[in-house]
This record gives C-alpha cells, structure tokens and sequence, in this order.
C-alpha cells in the first residue's frame, strides 16, 4: 500500500477487506437513478460493481506516523467477533499481520481513536484470548468521543446486554474500558501536536472527523461522513445508516466545505483501493480530484 506524507508524518491504509455491498437504492433513501447514472462512467468498476450497480466499500485503518506517536484510525471488523451479517461474520484475516508488515506492530500503538462506534470501526479494538476479549494493542490509549460513548451506553442500558451495534459494544468497546485503556475525549482534546478532532453529528450522535496538519498539508479523516464517492457530488444523499439523516447531510457539506477551503487531502473510511482525494467545488455541490500516488 501507498505511503503518503503530511509534512513529516506519514499516513497509510490498511486493508481488512473489500467488497460490493448494498444497491445505491438501499443505501441512499435519497437516491435517484439519474444522478447516479451521471457519474457511472468514473465510479465503474473501482467503487461500483460492474452490472449490479452495488456499491464498492472497503473496511480499512489509516495508520499515521508523526514521529512521536503512532496512531490506528478506526480498527475495522476484528476477527472472531459473531456478528449477523454474515459477510462479517467471524472473521479470520490477517489483518495484524498486514499492519506489520507496513511497520506497525500492534505494540507500538500508541493511540487507537474510533472516528464513531459501529461495528466495522472497533473490531481490532480487542482480539480473543482465552475466551476473554482484551485490547489488541497493549501499550495504546483508546481516545473515544464522549458523546459517543454516552449514546451508545444509554442504547445498551435501553435495549440490553449484547445488543448494541451487533454486539460490537459489549465485544470490542466495553473490554478497553474494563481494562483502564479507554480516554473519553471531548474535541479539544489534542493527543498529538499535529491532530485535532471536530464534531460532524448525524451518522452518528458523536461521530467526529480527525484531521492531521504538518508542514502547510492537511488531511482529515472523516469516518463514515461519506460512504461513497457519489455522496461528495450530491451531499444531501445521508446513507440509511445515518441516525439522523438531515443532520448528517448539513456535517458532509460542511466537512465538504472545509476540504475545499484548505486544500484538505480527504481519507474516508470505506472508499476502496488507494483511494484518497482533494475536494473541488462544482456548482452548488461538489466533485473529488484523485491523490495520485
Ligand atoms: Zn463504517
């Protein structure tokens, strides 16, 4: 995989998988056929699935080096974890393995920051070991977004034990807490002198993006503020797992807004392949301008 720099730090994404998923019509409760069709001829086949139109989304990590900390973000589905989906079903991949590879064993972690907490963005969070689930990365701080974190432990508290976002709560989040690894953050937390975090509420209560700035560079990692590329074009498209669609769509468009203006290199967490990219506006909306590598 590619490694790109900002000033002097280093990002890379880690792959755990990549797949054709939903139809943009499932997706997409705002989806229209014609929109769609209109950026069909760049989306094929990379981010669109040749003849079904199902949307391409890979599950991955950005891992970012800034020469004093080492930094996962998002940690993806895990292994062994049971979940209903069966596409993510008690996986076994060699995803730690794939993070050694590119200089990162998990003891040199220093910070694991969740952009939000559904289930294909904690999974490494923890890994099975004699039953019991314990943090995957021994020696890192797990920095999660308190509102977040509160949302999801009133779910649990509401619709009970192992039930929150397929389990993932109970499996990948509540272990890191047990085990004293956990900071509840708030967006003016700074764990390294080039991140900051910022509020982008709707997909989820908490979501946050993080943004990594060094050398006159910016990239913002912004989770699940898009999904796929054909949201940057048409930013009111909220996806069906969005907890509050209009609040979602009002987040993109400013995060949008933001890339533009400072020339922000856009990580998100599920575009495929070594995709990154520079936002440019475009009438009302917007388009995306590749990193090539
Ligand atoms: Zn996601």
């Amino acid at each position: 995989m590619t490694v790109r720099r900002i000033g002097n730090a280093t990002i890379e994404k880690v792959e755990e998988l990549c797949a054709a998923g939903f139809r943009p019509n499932r997706m997409f409760p705002r989806f229209d056929q014609q929109a769609f069709d209109a950026q069909k001829h760049w989306m094929v086949p990379v981010h669109v699935e040749p003849g079904s139109d199902r949307l391409v989304g890979s599950v991955h990590t950005w891992v970012v080096k800034t020469g004093r900390h080492t930094i996962l973000i998002d940690t993806c589905l895990g292994n062994d974890k049971q979940r209903h989906n069966a596409a993510w079903n008690n996986l076994s991949l060699p995803f730690l393995d794939r993070l050694r590879a590119c200089g990162c064993p998990p003891e040199s972690v220093d910070f694991v920051m969740c952009t939000h907490l559904h289930v294909d963005h904690v999974g490494w969070n923890t890994r099975l070991e004699n039953g019991r689930w314990v943090p995957t990365f021994p020696n890192a701080r797990y920095l999660f977004a308190k509102r977040e974190y509160a949302h999801w432990e009133s779910e649990r508290a509401r619709q009970g034990e192992g039930k929150v976002n397929d389990g993932s709560f109970d499996d990948s989040v509540l272990p890191v807490v047990e085990a004293g690894k956990a900071v509840m953050i708030d967006s003016d937390h700074q764990p390294d002198p080039m991140l900051t975090i910022r509020d982008y509420p709707g997909h989820t209560p908490g979501s946050i993006a993080i943004n990594l700035e060094n050398g006159g560079k910016r990239a913002c990692f912004s989770g699940d503020i898009m999904h796929h590329p054909i949201q940057v074009y048409h930013p009111d498209w909220s996806s069906q797992f969005c907890s509050d669609q209009e609040m979602s769509a009002r987040s993109r468009r400013k995060l949008l807004e933001d890339c533009v203006e400072s020339n922000v290199l856009l990580c998100p967490a599920h575009f495929p392949g070594e995709n990154a990219g520079y936002i440019k506006p475009e009438g009302n909306s917007f388009r995306i301008e590749w990193d090539k590598q």
